[in-house]
C-alpha cells in the first residue's frame, strides 16, 4: 500500500513543532513526512530583536534543522517555495516539485508596509537571522563613521522605529540599553544619538494593559527614546521619514516594524485570504480543501470575545502545529479531527537589559520578574524542540 505523502512548508514555530510530533505520533511505515524549508536551520523569530540590536549573538537564534528532528524518520529539503498547485496536489519548488496527500502550509509572514512608499528601498523590514545581522552591522557603521566625516550629520545617529507595536517595543528597548556601550566604543557623545518610535495609532502597544503601556513608556523614555504617537508616517526615503504632517525625521536608519501579513504564496496559490491570511476551518483546514492545513502567521482565528482575528504569535504557531499533527494522524486513521481553540497563557515583552512587561495567568508582571518569565518562555520553547540539551546550548539565563 502507498503510504500518503505529508509535506511540510516552512520550518518556523509552526513547522518545526507539527514536523517533530509526526515524527512521534505516526509509525515509521504509516506516512512519508517531509519538511521543505528556505535554509537548512531553523530560528526564533521571537528573538530577532536581539541580534537586530546587536545584544546577543545571531548564532544563539539558529541552530540546525538536522540536529533537532530526526532526519531519520523525515525528509528534509532546503528549497524556497514558489507555489501550491492545490488541485494538482503539488508543491512547486525553485529547484523541482512534491506531490502531497496533504499539506501543511506554515511559511510565516511578510512585512505589512499598509501602503506606505519606500519601504522596502529605504527601511530595514527583514526580521529573518540575516536581516538582523544586517540591521546590527548598520548601527555600527554609523556610530563608526559619524567622527570620521568632516562635516558631523546628525542623522547618522537618528534611529527611527516605525511602529511601537511589541517588536518595535522589543527592538528599541535592546537598542536603547546598547546606545551607551555604542558611544563609548566609538566615542560617540550620548547626547548625540536621537531614538524616534513613530507610531500611527493613539497608543504604543495597541491593545496592551495600559499600566504596563506607561511603565514601558517611562522606562524607554528614561533611555532617551523619544514617541511619536497618533503620527502616521506617508513616506520612507533616502533621507528618513515624511510624517502625515509634512514634516521630516531625517535619520540614516528606519528600522519597519509595523506588523505583518501573511506570506504572498497564499496570494499567489489562489486560497481566499485577508492579506495573505486565511481564515481556517477550526480544525485549520484551508475553506474547500480536506487535505491542506495552514497554521501560524498564514492563517487566521477569529477571537469570538471581541469578534476581531487573534493576533498572530509564535505561541498560537505552536499549539496549532500540536492540533495539525493530531488531525492529520486522525485523518490517516480515518477518525474525526478536533477543533483548534487557542489557550492563551500571557504575552511578555523584553524591554532590553533586565527589564520587560507582561501579563501572564492574568498577572501583572514588570521589571525582572516579567523579565525572568521572559527568558523562561523561550528556554521552554528549546525544551519543547530538543530538551535539556538544546536549552544547555542555546537557552538564555534568566536571572
Ligand atoms: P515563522 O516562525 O516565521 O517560520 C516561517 C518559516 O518559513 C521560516 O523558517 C522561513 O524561512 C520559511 N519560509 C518562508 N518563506 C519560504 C519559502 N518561500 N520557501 C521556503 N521556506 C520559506 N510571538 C510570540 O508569541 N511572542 C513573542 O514574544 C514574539 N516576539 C516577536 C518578536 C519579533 C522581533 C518578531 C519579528 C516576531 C515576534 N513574535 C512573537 C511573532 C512570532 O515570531 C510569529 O508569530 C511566529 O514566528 C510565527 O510562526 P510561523 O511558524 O507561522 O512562521
Amino acid at each position: 500500500m502507498n503510504k500518503p505523502k505529508i509535506v511540510i512548508l516552512g520550518a518556523g514555530y509552526g513547522g518545526m513543532i507539527t514536523a517533530s510530533r509526526l515524527t512521534k505520533e505516526l509509525g515509521y511505515n504509516e506516512a512519508d513526512i517531509t519538511l521543505v524549508n528556505k535554509h537548512d536551520y531553523h530560528y526564533q523569530t521571537t528573538w530577532l530583536h536581539e541580534p537586530a540590536a546587536g545584544t546577543l549573538d545571531p548564532e544563539k537564534t539558529r541552530m540546525k534543522i538536522s540536529e533537532v528532528l530526526n532526519l531519520s524518520k523525515i525528509h528534509f529539503v532546503k528549497d524556497v517555495v514558489v507555489d501550491i498547485k492545490r488541485d494538482e496536489k503539488k508543491v512547486i519548488l525553485e529547484n523541482g516539485e512534491l506531490d502531497f496527500d496533504y499539506l501543511v502550509v506554515a511559511l510565516g509572514s511578510e512585512p505589512e508596509t499598509f501602503g506606505v512608499p519606500g519601504v522596502f528601498e529605504h527601511a530595514f523590514s527583514k526580521w529573518t537571522v540575516n536581516g538582523a545581522r544586517q540591521v546590527r552591522d548598520h548601527i555600527e557603521y554609523m556610530f563608526s563613521i559619524y567622527n570620521n566625516e568632516d562635516e558631523k550629520r546628525d542623522e547618522l545617529l537618528t534611529f527611527v522605529v516605525a511602529g511601537a507595536g511589541f517588536t518595535g517595543i522589543e527592538f528599541i528597548g535592546e537598542l536603547s540599553e546598547r546606545v551607551p556601550e555604542l558611544c563609548k566604543r566609538y566615542d560617540v557623545p550620548r547626547e548625540k544619538v536621537k531614538m524616534y518610535v513613530i507610531e500611527a495609532a493613539p497608543t504604543a502597544l495597541p491593545g496592551f494593559d495600559p499600566e504596563l503601556v506607561e511603565y514601558a513608556m517611562n522606562l524607554l523614555e528614561s533611555r532617551g527614546v523619544e514617541f511619536k504617537i497618533s503620527c502616521p508616517i506617508k513616506e520612507v526615503t533616502e533621507y528618513g521619514v515624511i510624517l502625515a504632517d509634512g514634516s521630516e525625521v531625517k535619520a540614516e536608519t528606519v528600522v519597519w516594524a509595523t506588523g505583518v501579513r501573511g506570506n504572498s504564496i497564499i496570494e499567489k496559490a489562489g486560497f481566499e485570504n485577508m492579506r495573505g491570511r486565511v481564515k481556517v476551518e477550526p480544525d485549520l483546514r484551508a475553506p474547500g480543501h480536506d487535505n491542506i492545513f495552514i497554521i501560524g502567521d498564514c492563517s487566521l482565528i477569529i477571537n469570538e470575545e471581541i469578534n476581531r482575528p487573534y493576533p498572530p504569535t509564535a505561541q498560537i504557531a505552536m499549539q496549532q502545529a500540536a492540533v495539525c499533527a493530531s488531525n492529520i494522524k486522525a485523518l490517516i486513521h480515518n477518525e474525526p479531527t478536533k477543533g483548534f481553540k487557542p489557550d492563551i497563557k500571557g504575552t511578555v515583552a523584553s524591554l532590553g537589559g533586565k527589564e520587560a512587561i507582561g501579563v501572564v495567568f492574568d498577572r501583572k508582571l514588570y521589571g525582572s520578574s516579567a523579565n525572568f518569565m521572559k527568558k523562561m518562555i523561550d528556554n521552554r520553547y528549546l525544551f519543547m524542540l530538543g530538551g535539556t540539551p538544546l536549552v544547555l546550548k542555546k537557552g538564555k539565563n534568566p536571572l
